[in-house]
């Protein structure tokens, strides 16, 4: 698929792109295909489909139109030439790093990706012999210089989860393409609507489809973008690990990423607000935002987000885990649970949420407090939400 022109803005385009080859009849809305298979009366047909020399579909491990669909809408928000899907956010990003990478090679990434991710750096990617250097995720130097000394994937994340530091995409994307490395971006907590890590210069974008893309924790989902000969690559892969996306979860995304710029435009200025309300309340001891001006990321958020997006953690003066146990029940409208990014209110403690996959002392390592509380916020009107927080806070 080649580069359309794109004449219409994001909202427009959450709304309308990537459905038109796949409504049906006259549908307004793209079907949820459930077929496994699909059929061919002419032979030739079937084989050109079976090359890849004409568009259809063969079997659903592969490819299925509602699943493309949602591909579709998702490229065409990150302006790319192609994208693939997989079942899960750690689905694509598997599929992506061992797609990519042969033993003997080497991944600069940095300590604060997300807790799966790094336990394929740690765990996995050793197992095959391709060598992981995770950096300090704010130190660009040392990043530069591991990036200088040879590798083959750039792998970054930014805003980072939990703490939400953020890495200057386009420094980094120029070290990586001038070291002729593969520049990878997760950017499940910015989102298209904040940033677009390809226009600064990386050559794929992942998202954890899960989060804000689908919004309504319904549905799991990931989706991979860049140039087709890398897409491709990754895809062949994917069909092969198996790890599809499932019709009904594509239907469900693509239906939430309808309202996405409406959501996240909620979440940027309500978090905002969140953030200088806990930055100033006396029970607390840290508050990590990136539109919050001591943020040390502050500037290059400035420089490469278009709002600081939903995401935000913070610390109590009573930095413990016990201090996390007294607060999390006190909250009337937020969700204590694993996930992000979605229409309610979620609180949880990286102990038991992103980072639960690493023990006490990894996180600590990795600089992530037990008293730690992440905070994504949802499109609730953010008087109640600042109201819900201020007589859940009582008590410190
Ligand atoms: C949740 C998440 C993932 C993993 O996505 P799943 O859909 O849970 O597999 C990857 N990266 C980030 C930043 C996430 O928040």
């Amino acid at each position: 698929m080649s580069q359309q022109q794109q004449p219409y803005q994001r909202g427009t385009q959450c709304v309308w792109s990537g459905e038109e080859h796949y409504l049906l009849q006259g549908a307004t809305q793209v079907p949820i295909v459930h077929s496994v298979s699909f059929g061919y009366d002419d032979v030739d047909e079937w084989l050109a489909v079976a090359l890849g020399q004409k568009k259809g579909h063969i079997y659903g491990r592969n490819t299925n139109p509602t699943v493309e669909a949602l591909e579709e809408k998702v490229r065409q928000l990150e302006g790319a030439e192609a994208a693939t899907s997989a079942a899960t956010g750690m689905g694509i990003i598997s599929s992506a790093l061992f797609a990519l990478l042969s033993p003997g090679q080497r991944v600069v990434s940095i300590k604060d990706t997300y807790g799966g991710t790094n336990v394929i750096f740690t765990e996995f990617m050793p197992r095959f012999k391709i060598e992981v250097a995770l950096c300090d995720t704010a130190d660009h130097e040392q990043i530069e210089a591991e990036i200088a000394r040879g590798c083959d994937v750039v792998y970054l994340e930014s805003p980072t989860n939990p703490t939400a530091k953020v890495v200057d995409i386009a420094r980094l994307a120029a070290a990586g393409r001038a070291a002729g490395a593969t520049v990878i971006v997760d950017n499940t907590f910015a989102t298209p609507i904040n940033q677009n890590p390809l226009a600064l210069g990386a050559d794929l974008v992942l998202h954890s489809a899960t989060k804000f893309l689908g919004g309504h924790a319904d549905a799991l989902g990931g989706v991979i973008c860049g140039r087709a000969e890398l897409i491709n690559q990754i895809y062949h892969y994917r069909e092969i690990n198996g790890a599809t996306l499932h019709p009904t979860a594509a239907y469900l995304l693509l239906r939430g990423m309808k309202t996405l710029e409406l959501r996240v435009q909620r979440q940027n200025e309500s978090a905002l607000k969140i953030a200088r309300y806990l930055d100033s309340h006396p029970a607390v001891e840290a508050v990590y935002y990136p539109g919050l001006p001591t943020h040390s990321g502050h500037d290059i958020a400035q420089k490469q987000m278009r709002g600081y997006g939903g995401m935000l953690s913070f610390i109590l003066k009573e930095n413990t885990l016990d201090g996390v146990r007294k607060l999390i029940p006190r909250f009337k409208l937020a969700h204590a649970a694993a996930n992000l990014g979605a229409v309610e209110t979620i609180v949880g403690p990286p102990a038991t949420t992103s980072h639960v996959e690493c023990t006490a002392e990894e996180r600590a390592a990795m600089g992530i407090p037990e008293g730690l509380i992440r905070y994504s916020t949802g499109i609730e009107n953010v008087d109640d939400l600042l109201e819900d927080l201020e007589q859940a806070l009582t008590i410190f």
